[in-house]
């Protein structure tokens, strides 16, 4: 595996977790889950007072970095650096203009929809803003069940229990079934796209940004769902934020993201300690500040 490309890498992880894992897969040879190399994603700006309209920019640039499978990384950067343009193409939902994304060894980075359908299961996306990420003219058995439905999974008999299992997996109710999205709290709508997610049961979930929607004291509640499914599932995360404290409480490694590259990519808990990027360092300082 090549090495990632982050100007300050990630060895000598004092997390034991971290060790464990990748010692586990260096014994088996088993590809990480989730391998990005040398991403770059470009765009047409949007006219602004500061830019000419249409000019070429890379959202994404030189991005590398793998998740492991029931690993989570955190990236991390303020709005506009590329996160969600790096997990669109992670979820192969615009094709980068070089790099590869390769999951479970496969490289899915330009696959067409037809031949990215069998590793579209693996993994799953939760976006920002559940209200417009649940159909409101379907009921939450219905949403539920679409996946099972696209990807054929079980018997059709078996697709209302399973949307029941799903809806209690996220700690809500089955009798919630029948009921319709506007019936439902913003936490709750966000437990019903994470039970959709799920419905597939992919390896790998890409949060984007997937608490920052929701009012402060459910945020925490659905923070720790993520983690009681990592538990539970094995799941691993590609947990977008700009909040550095959800970072360091939900993730094994943490990258940190400025206009379009990756600045510092290591270990949670060394990468808070003693960051060493001067970026980093700033980020930590202001994060400081703000708490008071
Ligand atoms: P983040 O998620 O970190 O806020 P994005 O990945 O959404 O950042 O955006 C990165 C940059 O790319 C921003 O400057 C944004 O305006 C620009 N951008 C995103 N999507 C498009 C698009 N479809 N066309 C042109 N520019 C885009
Ligand atoms: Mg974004």
């Amino acid at each position: 595996m090549a090495a990632e490309e982050t100007p300050i890498p990630e060895s000598h992880s004092c997390d034991a977790h971290a060790k464990e894992r990748s010692a586990a897969r260096n014994q088996v040879r088993t590809p990480p889950l989730l391998q990005v190399q040398n991403l770059r994603v470009e765009f047409s700006r949007r006219s602004t007072s500061m830019f000419r309209r249409g000019e070429k920019f890379a959202a994404v640039n030189k991005v590398s970095f793998h998740v492991d499978s029931g690993e989570t990384l955190a990236l991390v950067g303020e709005s506009g650096s590329g996160k969600s343009t790096t997990a669109r193409a992670v979820l192969n939902l615009i094709r980068p203009d070089s790099g590869s994304v390769t999951l479970d060894g496969v490289r899915v980075d330009g696959l067409s929809h037809t031949r990215m359908r069998p590793h579209r299961r693996k993994v799953q996306m939760v976006f920002q803003d559940p209200t417009s990420s649940l159909n409101p003219r379907m009921t939450v058995a219905e949403i539920l069940m679409e996946p099972l439905k696209i990807f054929r999974l079980g018997e059709r008999e078996s697709w209302q229990k399973e949307a029941a299992k799903l809806l209690e997996l996220v700690r809500l109710n089955a009798n919630d079934l029948v009921r319709w999205p506007h019936e439902f709290s913003g936490g709750q709508k966000q437990r019903i796209a994470i039970a959709r997610a799920l419905a597939v049961r992919p390896q790998l979930l890409v949060c984007d940004e997937p608490t920052s929607s929701l009012d402060v004291s459910v945020q925490a509640q659905i923070v720790n769902l993520f983690l009681t499914l990592r538990q539970e599932l094995g799941l691993a995360y590609l947990f977008i934020t700009h909040d550095l404290a959800l970072a360091r409480h939900l993730a094994h490694r943490t990258a940190i993201m400025r206009a379009g590259e990756i600045v510092e990519l290591r270990s949670t808990e060394e990468l808070f300690a003693s960051p060493k990027h001067a970026y980093t360092k700033d980020l930590l300082s202001n994060a400081k500040g703000t708490r008071g």
